[in-house]
């Protein structure tokens, strides 16, 4: 088996039938063996039977169905772990990941001087700019405050050699954030650009509130920075605290105690509760991650699947 193509899909019915003929078009003029491996990731339409009609059809198509919605990124690992392929390929069902450049990442895998090869979009047309906004401060602060790269613009299109897949295979963390783990996980990647594509049909699954705990967790993931905030706000409290003091100490010497001062007493134990609290928040944030690695559920449930493994 030369490719493996793992394609995640949650409630893609309109996109299934059209995904399938051009990505087949594109690959049957590759002269390759490859897989198609569909992730139904617990849709609740039709998606499940269109992907039954495919396989039907076509030898090549195979399906792995969730028992329920698992994410995005439970799917792509459900994919790589089960993908037999000496290069394996992530590809969104809704043809935003143009399957023409199948070839040349391919090409570019061959020569040899690449494990993996990467897409980013270079512009951000037809996106809503406060998202766009949101996405490049996201992008910002995450690359400062973690050791791994994160490229503005990825998209989880990529191709990769087995040597690739058996690392992030091995990485079995249960918060998976792909964009990190790719970053993680090194080895030479080439980075191929393209123009947006606008989805062929259907809807986006994410909304901003998702895309937004999605970046959430993508920092929380990937750095350690925001727990030393606690840290840094404790610091920078206890210095202002003891030069009030002085102040305090001074003034008292030299001008009496007029008893005054609710109000600023009031501000001050109102700041540092808020601050006490939003760094409690903080620690709960990475706890509650740690709570849902220690208790080693699956990643994903299978209820239905056509692959042997
Ligand atoms: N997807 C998934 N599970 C989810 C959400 C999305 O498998 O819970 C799939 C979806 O079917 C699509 C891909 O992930 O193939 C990207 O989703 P979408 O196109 O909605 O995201 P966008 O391109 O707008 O970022
Ligand atoms: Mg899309």
């Amino acid at each position: 088996m030369d490719i493996s193509i793992i394609v995640p899909c949650y409630n893609e019915e309109e996109v299934m039938k059209i995904f399938h003929e051009k990505t087949t078009e594109v690959l049957d003029n590759m002269n390759v063996s490859y897989e198609l491996i569909f992730v139904d990731d617990g849709s609740k339409d039709d998606t499940l039977n269109a992907i039954k009609r495919i396989s039907v059809d076509d030898e090549n198509a195979t399906y792995i169905s969730f028992s329920r919605n698992f994410g995005k990124e439970a799917a792509i690992y459900a994919g790589f772990c089960s993908a037999k392929g000496a290069y394996v390929a992530v590809m969104d069902a809704d043809l935003q990941d143009p399957p023409e450049l199948l070839p040349q990442m391919l090409d570019i895998l061959k020569s040899g001087e690449y494990d993996s090869v990467a897409t980013r979009r270079v512009d951000r047309i037809g996106e809503p700019p406060i998202r766009s906004w949101f996405a490049r401060m996201f992008y910002k602060i995450i690359n400062k405050i973690s050791d791994t790269d994160i490229v503005d613009g990825a998209r989880d299109y990529r191709m990769m050699r087995r040597d690739v897949v058996q690392a992030i295979v091995e990485m079995q963390e249960y918060n998976r954030f792909s964009k990190g783990i790719f970053g993680w996980v090194g080895f030479r990647t080439y980075w191929l650009s393209y123009e947006n594509v606008n989805r062929v049909a259907g809807e986006t699954k994410w909304s901003f509130w998702r895309l937004f705990k999605y970046a959430i967790d993508g920092i929380i993931n990937f750095s350690q920075v925001p727990l030393s905030i606690a840290s840094w706000f404790g610091i920078i409290m206890t210095i202002v605290a003891f030069l009030a003091v002085v102040w305090f100490v001074v003034r008292k010497l030299m001008f009496g105690n007029p008893v005054d001062g609710w109000a600023s007493t009031v501000s001050i134990i109102t700041f540092i509760g808020g601050i006490q609290l939003f760094c409690m928040g903080i620690m709960g944030q990475y706890i509650a991650k740690t709570y849902l690695e220690v208790k080693k559920r699956p990643h994903y449930i299978v209820a239905d699947s056509n692959r042997k493994e």
